[in-house]
């Protein structure tokens, strides 16, 4: 499922191949992927110039001239892959966004969790996530988890609470953080929410410059369908029984929950 470093690698594609370009037509097929209202009113965008991209967390926005925002979420297996106008739609296209000059872009959900929409002014639609986990202050994160029994890990996935990470990141800025994901959210002194705040920063940042996490399931690609490579820096994620990179005592994988994490026991306190 595509994380944080994930989709801004996505936006920066779309920033930079598409802003400034007219859309002149956008298709949608799939019926759950445009859900939240009825797709023709994806006509509004005809025409228009799209102004810029953003992001919160694990959602996309794309701004343009004019027009309301329409706002993009990959959720579980979705892409958005840039295409040459007319070149063969690959299986689960679910829409079809054509410009006047960088060709199509399009969205390949194949269990169609994704979603795209637009979204109301002030963006109510996204008023239940907490601050972006790149953009979260060491006050905003301690506010968060105060009196919170729940483990670390729990809370660090919780969109209200941070928006943007998943089970891999939180795995790996647990381990960065030398904390275990098991610990309960509130045992945290203010020194320790900072370290995690700082082993947030440094996790997303390094992946983003490796353009994301792909799995063995492949199914996150960027915007060119190329892979990323941050799966070969993960530290302790998927790696149960390989050495720490840290001490070399063997990852292991425990119950949180209904989760699971990744850690090792001698590094993370
Ligand atoms: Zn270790």
């Amino acid at each position: 499922m595509p994380e944080l470093p994930e989709v801004e690698t996505v936006r920066r594609g779309v920033d930079g191949l598409f802003v400034g370009d007219t859309l002149v037509d956008i298709a949608v097929s799939g019926a759950r992927t445009v859900r939240r209202h009825p797709p023709e009113r994806l006509a509004e965008l005809r025409g228009r110039p799209l102004a810029g991209t953003g992001r919160h967390g694990k959602y996309l926005l794309t701004r343009w001239d004019g027009g309301p925002e329409l706002v993009v979420h990959l959720r579980m297996s979705g892409q958005l892959l840039a295409a040459a106008p007319g070149t063969g739609l690959v299986p689960h296209t679910h829409a079809v966004l054509r410009f006047a000059a960088a060709g199509e872009l399009r969205f390949v959900d194949p269990r169609t969790f994704g979603e795209l929409f637009l979204a109301q002014p002030g963006r109510p639609e996204l008023g239940h996530l907490g601050p972006d986990a790149l953009a979260v202050t060491p006050a905003q994160l301690s506010a968060a988890l105060a009196g919170r029994r729940a483990p670390l890990k729990c809370l660090l996935v919780d969109q209200r609470v941070l928006a943007g990470i998943g089970n891999i990141y939180a795995d790996e800025i647990c381990f960065r953080a030398g904390l275990r994901p098991d610990r309960a959210a509130g045992s945290l002194r203010p020194e320790e929410v900072a370290t995690v705040v700082g082993a947030t920063r440094a996790v997303l940042t390094e992946s983003i410059a490796a353009r994301g996490s792909s799995l063995a399931d492949q199914q996150y690609r960027d915007l060119f369908g190329a892979l990323g490579s941050y799966q070969l820096n993960h530290r302790v994620y998927g790696r149960v029984g390989l050495p720490c990179p840290s001490c070399g005592q063997p990852i292991e994988r425990v119950p949180i929950g209904a989760r699971r994490a990744f850690m090792c026991a001698s590094c993370q306190a």
